[in-house]
């Protein structure tokens, strides 16, 4: 039987190893558990070891997901998978973070539909690195017209970028990320997340400077 807690402090020690090799404050590295696929019980079992910052990438079941956990009230989401427009309104309406954001109509959408809450909705831009095959994700020339657009937006805050490396990225698209990231910081003091780190390349990204990992598969097993 899988065992959530021990999974998540085995990931845990895996970010303070890779934080110790690049000489990095553990503090400045958070962990984003990503559920999608998995069952609420699985959710509740990672928050009871500790765990409140949890990802999602399906909109429909998450809502479902996020209505029955509803009493772990200091559970915080973030929206991680692809955006359509339709889509946008329960985004906006049920996530704390969207890390997908790569267009200004889809960041249009959210900055409405978010009018009304007591928050603003955080951002994160999606940069298409290292891929030409992904359709996700701003190219690195139209980014700083994105992320001015969405700096410009009442009820959004731009909290930074996310990626997802191909799978044999190295680590150069890593600090390539990392020097955006850098840069952009500098122009707005909102910024203080870089979103990046799997299962698979955590240690690599955090080595890069990453300050959010999202890991799946490594606590909750492999989604079929
Ligand atoms: C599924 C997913 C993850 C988690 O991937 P694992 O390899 O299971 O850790 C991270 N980020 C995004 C955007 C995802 O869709």
């Amino acid at each position: 039987m899988m065992n959530i807690k021990d999974n998540l402090s085995h990931i845990h020690q895996q970010i303070a190893y890779a934080c110790k090799q690049a000489n990095r404050d553990i503090e400045q590295v958070q962990l984003l558990a990503v559920t999608k696929t998995k069952p609420c019980d699985l959710i509740e079992q990672a928050y009871l070891a500790g765990q409140r910052q949890f990802g999602e990438s399906y909109v429909q079941e998450s809502i479902e997901k996020i209505a029955a956990l509803a009493h772990l009230s200091d559970i915080e989401w973030h929206f991680i998978g692809p955006i359509q427009s339709n889509k946008t309104r329960a985004i906006a309406t049920n996530f704390s973070w969207v890390h997908s954001v790569d267009r200004v109509k889809i960041a249009s959408r959210l900055n409405e539909q978010r009018c009304g809450q007591d928050t603003s909705l955080n951002i994160c831009l999606q940069v298409n690195i290292s891929d030409e095959e992904s359709k996700s994700g701003v190219s690195v020339d139209e980014l700083l017209t994105l992320a001015q657009y969405v700096s410009n937006c009442e009820n959004l805050t731009l909290r930074g970028l996310m990626a997802i490396p191909d799978k044999n990225a190295s680590k150069t698209v890593f600090d390539q990320m990392f020097t955006l990231y850098h840069d952009l910081k500098t122009k707005y003091p909102t910024i203080d997340t870089l979103s990046m780190g799997m299962s698979n390349d955590l240690s690599l990204a955090v080595q890069s400077g990453s300050t959010m990992v999202r890991v799946g598969s490594a606590i909750f097993g492999q989604r079929n």
